[in-house]
């Protein structure tokens, strides 16, 4: 699979997933737009600068993916600076763990405004451009937890069942326009994130004896999925959901 120059923009993309697939991308050819909160700042320059090393042209945008000014303006900085955007990784997440019965409404509020409208504000920014060449590619990182769930993440749950809506729907807008829409659920994934489900190590050890392949997940697990939902491979695939779990949802 290689990309040709095409441009791709990823969110989050400091660290964890987010890094891992803004590197699997650049190894397979695409220049890149990376996106993190300007805290992140030093550690998205880190994922820019080993992007840079594999020869490929990288911008660094912060922008907070649930403000709709800071994504329309993001949008706009990639477009100027590299003059399009093929492809979009909306990988940018938060996980606030916490139990229905006690769940405070800015965690509820929190989890639905970076997960599930964080990827609606940057589809919805990118859809001139893409509609314009006629292309695009769009890859939402959705979750098994989107699936199944696990207690006390019904509200993370919740927003990435929102994801996988939201895509089946906008593949069905955007097909006639070149555009494939599809979700990728990753399962348990070792990163920040993924250690809520993984620092205690009689959980951890349930997590692995649940999994076919019999281990916990790399962020590099994700990467060659996501490129391909983000390559001309997949041209005729759209409005689908890839478990990239090792085997735990079994379809
Ligand atoms: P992570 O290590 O916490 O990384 C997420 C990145 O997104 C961080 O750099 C984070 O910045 C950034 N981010 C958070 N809010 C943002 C916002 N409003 N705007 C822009 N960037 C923002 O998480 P991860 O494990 O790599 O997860 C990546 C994606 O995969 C998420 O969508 C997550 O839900 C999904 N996922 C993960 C797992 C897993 O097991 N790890 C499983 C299934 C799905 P801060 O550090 O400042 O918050």
């Amino acid at each position: 699979m290689t990309a040709n120059g095409k441009i791709a923009l990823v969110t989050g993309a400091s660290r964890g997933i987010g890094r891992a697939i803004a590197l699997g991308l650049a190894q397979r050819g695409f220049d890149l737009a990376l996106n993190d909160i300007a805290a992140q700042a030093e550690a998205l320059k880190a994922t820019a600068d080993e992007a840079r090393a594999l020869g490929r042209r990288v911008e660094e945008l912060h922008a907070d993916v649930s403000d709709k000014g800071q994504v329309q303006a993001m949008v706009e900085t990639a477009v100027e600076r590299l003059g399009t955007v093929h492809a979009v990784v909306n990988n940018a997440g938060i996980l606030r763990a916490s139990d229905v019965e006690h769940c405070p409404e800015d965690y509820w509020d929190s989890v639905m405004d970076v997960n599930a409208k964080g990827t609606f504000l940057v589809v919805q920014a990118l859809l001139p451009v893409m509609k314009a060449q006629g292309y695009g590619r769009i890859c939402n990182i959705s979750s098994i937890g989107g699936k199944h769930g696990a207690p006390e993440q019904a509200h993370y749950s919740a927003s990435k069942a929102a994801v996988m809506g939201f895509t089946r729907v906008l593949a069905q807008e955007v097909g006639p326009f070149g555009i494939t829409a599809n979700c990728i659920c990753p399962g348990i994934i070792l990163t920040d994130m993924g250690r809520v489900n993984l620092d205690d190590p009689d959980v951890r050890g349930a997590w692995q004896a649940k999994t076919a392949m019999a281990r916990i997940g790399d962020p590099g697990d994700v990467a060659g999925p996501v490129a391909f939902f983000c390559s001309d491979d997949s041209a005729f695939v759209t409005g689908q959901t890839l478990n990239v779990d090792g085997g735990i949802v079994l379809s």
